[in-house]
């Protein structure tokens, strides 16, 4: 068994929705058990500022699947939910991101673990840090906290109280 630590974020329609979706989808699949979910934060969009905030978190979860089955399962459950949500109800996204599975490091040509930019995403190491406070990153053997004091400039990260109900 292994302990991974899955990204989550949505910036389109019902965001926390999306991202309740996407842990349940986890929490049924039978390899997977669902340990933590940090709360949600509202951050500011990076690349393209025009752009919706995103509703970000991370959840942590234990599974027998080797690292690339569990990739393959995230990108289904992305899929899944682009697909139901773009017939239904007009577009949503959701992102998966493996950012930690326990203290390995894979580069592979599908897979890079730790997730490239963890380190250096706000996003990532507050809901991170709130449910992994004392996981270290394999490569610069830092915590999500003392990775975030090295941000030269952090996004602006802030708790969404509106999930706490639906989480
Ligand atoms: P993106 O939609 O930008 O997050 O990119 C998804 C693609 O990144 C996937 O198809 C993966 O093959 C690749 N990838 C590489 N490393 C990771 C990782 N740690 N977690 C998720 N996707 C990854």
């Amino acid at each position: 068994m292994a302990i991974a630590h899955i990204g989550l974020g949505a910036n389109l329609g019902e965001r926390a929705e999306t991202i309740q979706a996407a842990i349940a989808a986890m929490r049924a699949h039978p390899a997977i058990t669902v340990q933590k979910v940090s709360s949600l934060y509202e951050t500011e969009p990076l690349e393209y500022p025009d752009q919706g905030w995103f509703l970000n978190g991370v959840a942590e979860i234990e599974t027998s699947l080797a690292p690339e089955a569990l990739l393959d399962v995230l990108l289904d459950i992305e899929h899944s939910l682009h697909r139901e949500r773009t017939i239904r109800f007009g577009p949503r996204t959701i992102d998966l991101d493996l950012l930690l599975l326990d203290n390995q490091t894979i580069t592979t040509g599908r897979l890079q673990v730790p997730h490239l930019r963890l380190h250096a995403r706000a996003f990532v190491l507050i809901p991170l840090g709130e449910i992994a406070p004392d996981a270290l990153h394999p490569v610069f053997q830092k915590t999500a906290a003392e990775l975030y004091d090295h941000l030269d400039r952090p996004t602006i990260v802030r708790r969404f109280e509106g999930a706490l109900a639906v989480l």
